[in-house]
């Protein structure tokens, strides 16, 4: 163990100039061709079959996901790890700074780390593994696009490229030794609240004033945590375009989660059908819908991901800290796909932000991590 670690801190200046090389790329959400064209070669040069699915062309993208196979035969069921290719505004044109053993963007971007770290960590414990010798790795990669926006990617992702039955996302805030063992669906509903426009002060009376119904629906509703496991949130409001009309029209959207699948579908439906009796009793008319956007998921202990997973933790000599998010990654979708997975932490902090960072001992941790998961699966200790 004590000789592989070694291997991971020589590998230093190579992990911390392959993040800086690929922040500077740029990968808006549906415009991920550049990063994943460089990806791609990386992957060929360390041995593996690169595919690319046509997911981008299912949502105006310029790409698909990149699937990495190794080249020969895997001995054994392989483990997928993924991360994504695409990464929030303001995230064009970043400058990674590096002080004091931590990466920065320069103050005006995010840095990206969010998934950086994710697929630098994947590339570097590619080419770790790759250096034992001749074995064929039991590894699938997957870099995704458009995981910001709404997991596209993996939405339209061409499951029949991919053997794994078990896998690691790589894309949690928290240290490495963090795994999101459990995250919530999420279910997406809008109302759109139909009265009557009149002249607000010649002839009010003959109006239905749509905001002041919706109001009255709101009123009611349980906004935050709903219980101990969801939570509801109404965060768009539109309607109205002036102030001496009653405004006859107003559409509200919002979202729930809960670590319960059945839970989520009925919060949004409660909320929905408050809508429908406000407008109702008003005279009003009220149009809903409600769609899940991603169903939850929750890996048991005992499960053989969870014993690979716990061990490659252990060799990197950090400890597991199994945790449940109300957050979704890539491994939401995976999961419904039959690919049981988990999200694990690569010690980014602050994402989404201009603050966003990451420090080298944490990419370092995750690359060797990535290695472990990669060994681990086939028995190498
Ligand atoms: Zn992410």
């Amino acid at each position: 163990m004590k000789e592989r670690l070694t291997d991971i801190s020589l590998l230093k200046e190579q992990v911390i100039d392959e993040f800086c090389e690929l922040v500077q790329i740029d990968s808006q959400p549906g415009d991920e061709a550049a990063l994943a064209d460089v990806v791609a070669e990386k992957l060929r040069e360390i041995g593996m079959n690169v595919y690319r699915d046509r997911a981008g062309e299912a949502f105006g993208g310029n790409a698909g996901n990149v699937i990495g196979k190794p080249t020969g035969v895997m001995k054994s069921e392989p483990i997928l790890l993924c991360a994504h290719l695409d990464r929030v505004a303001p995230g064009n044109g970043i400058s990674p700074q590096l002080k004091d053993n931590r990466i920065t963007s320069g103050g005006d971007t995010i840095l990206a780390a969010d998934d950086v770290a994710g697929i630098t960590a994947i590339l570097a414990g590619l080419r770790l593994a790759r250096s034992l010798g001749s074995f064929v790795p039991a590894v699938e990669v997957l870099f995704t696009v458009s995981e910001e926006d709404q997991l596209k990617g993996a939405k339209f992702l061409d499951c029949s490229l991919l053997e794994s039955k078990m896998g690691c996302v790589f894309d949690a805030s928290g240290p490495v030794g963090r795994v999101i063992i459990q995250a919530p669906s999420q279910v997406k509903f809008d109302a759109t609240v139909i009265g009557r426009s009149a002249h607000a002060a010649l002839n009010p009376q003959d109006g239905i004033n749509a905001i002041q119904v919706a109001s009255k629906a709101m009123s009611d509703l349980p906004f935050g945590w709903v219980d101990n496991v969801t939570t509801a949130n109404i965060g768009i409001i539109r309607g109205g375009e002036s102030t001496n009309v009653v405004c006859d029209r107003v559409t509200l959207s919002g979202e729930v989660r809960s670590q319960c699948d059945k839970n989520a579908e009925k919060v949004a439906s409660e909320f929905l059908t408050a809508f429908k009796k406000a407008a109702n009793e008003a005279g009003a008319i009220a149009e809903t819908n409600q769609r899940v956007m991603y169903r939850g998921y929750k890996i048991g202990e005992e499960s053989q991901l969870m014993h690979l997973v716990k061990n490659a933790i252990g060799k990197t000599g950090r400890t597991m800290i199994p945790e449940t998010s109300m957050g979704a990654t890539d491994a939401n979708i995976l999961n419904s796909y039959g690919i049981q997975c988990v999200a694990l932490g690569v010690g980014y902090e602050q994402v989404h932000s201009t603050c966003e960072s990451i420090a080298v001992e944490e990419l370092l941790a995750s690359a060797e991590l990535a290695y472990h998961l990669i060994t681990g699966n086939q028995g190498f200790a």
